[in-house]
């Protein structure tokens, strides 16, 4: 994780970031998955199972009854009016003969003919007797659809009551539910993260820290992406206060190792040129004078001035001359660049 100066030092080291998103891709993805395997421990819950369980299905029965029995009857009902109609039309045409007959018999007034006007009187009050029995039928019909329309409504109030009763049981369990299935979501997920903060602390300069910070990735996608489908209406609670204590926890790491920094950086400052230059790794002191700055103090510094052999902050040496030929060189080459002679001025200057 130090500041790498080789070039293919370089892409290894972005080698290794790809690697440590891939790992923390496949990690969300088995989690993903193990997750989605795992046998619900919860049951889904209707509110059936919060009615009163020996008087719902009886209700429910009635309702369907009452249901086919409306149907029923007004089939029957559409049935005895097409018949009333019918017995309705014969009456009234066999009267009309009736009366047109009686017309031309009071004409004639033929006594023979009395034998005949029993018989037709006979038949028209049959014809009557018809129409009177289809429109009783009619009228049971319509009173059984009525019959069976209002044991449905009683039938369906009563449901409704139950379901108003049983209402404030149900919305319960379900609150308590989610709670517990976000307690075990969470109870898996915050380890994670505590993990990933142990491994943030302790190892994510190791020489495995590609994959330190891909279970770091995968921890804080889980917890900040993969957890909020789950969340209760005070789950965002959980979430924003977790989320300021990691952020106060690594804002307080990062001033505590920005006045350790400090502190390091004004000790070695005051030591002596030479032991300052040796505690410097070679790397780190050309990339920060490739940036332009103090490779001691890291304060920006004209390296191109002819006259810059001290650093005018620190007073490092920037500058010295070769021992075998003289040429002015960086304080920090290991070799002379003019004649290829061993900086052993590193050592007795
Ligand atoms: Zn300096
Ligand atoms: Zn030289």
């Amino acid at each position: 994780m130090s500041k790498v100066l080789r070039l293919s030092e370089k892409w290894f080291h972005r080698a290794l970031w790809l690697v440590a998103f891939v790992f923390a891709s496949f990690l969300v993805g088995l989690g993903g998955a193990l997750i989605g395997d795992l046998p619900s421990v919860e049951q889904h819950q209707t509110l059936d199972d919060f009615m009163d369980p020996a008087q719902t299905p009886a209700l429910r029965q009635t309702v369907k009854d009452a249901q086919r029995a409306e149907h029923d009857a007004a089939q029957a009902l559409s049935q005895a009016q097409l018949k009333l109609q019918v017995a309705r039309a014969d009456n009234q045409a066999a009267r009309e003969t009736f009366n047109n007959w009686l017309a031309t018999r009071h004409a004639t007034a033929r006594a023979a003919q009395d034998d005949e006007l029993v018989a037709r009187t006979a038949q028209l009050d049959k014809l009557r007797q018809t129409e009177r029995e289809a429109l009783t039928v009619v009228e049971s019909s319509k009173q059984s659809q009525l019959d069976s329309r209002q044991a449905q409504a009683r039938a369906q109030a009563q449901l409704r009551e139950l379901e108003k009763a049983a209402e404030d049981g149900w919305n319960k369990a379900l609150r308590a539910q989610q709670l517990r299935v976000f307690g075990y979501r969470l109870a898996l997920t915050l380890p994670l993260l505590a993990v990933a903060g142990w491994l943030f602390a302790k190892q994510r300069k190791s020489t495995w820290w590609p994959f330190v910070w891909g279970f770091i990735f995968f921890a804080l996608f889980t917890f900040f992406v993969e957890l909020v489908p789950y969340l209760p209406s005070y789950g965002g609670y959980v979430r924003y206060s977790v989320g300021i204590v990691i952020t106060v926890l690594v804002g307080r790491y990062a001033i505590l190792a920005l006045n350790r920094y400090l502190e390091r950086q004004k000790q070695a400052e005051a030591l002596p040129d030479v032991q300052r230059r040796e505690e410097l790794s070679y790397d780190v002191a050309l990339a920060r004078l490739a940036k332009g700055v103090c490779p001691g103090c890291e304060r920006p510094v004209d390296l191109k001035l002819e006259s810059n052999d001290f650093c005018p902050h620190c007073g490092i040496g920037l500058h010295n001359h070769c021992g075998p030929c003289g040429a002015r060189k960086s304080a920090f080459a290991k070799f002379c660049h003019a004649c290829g002679a061993a900086a052993a001025t590193r050592l007795s200057a």
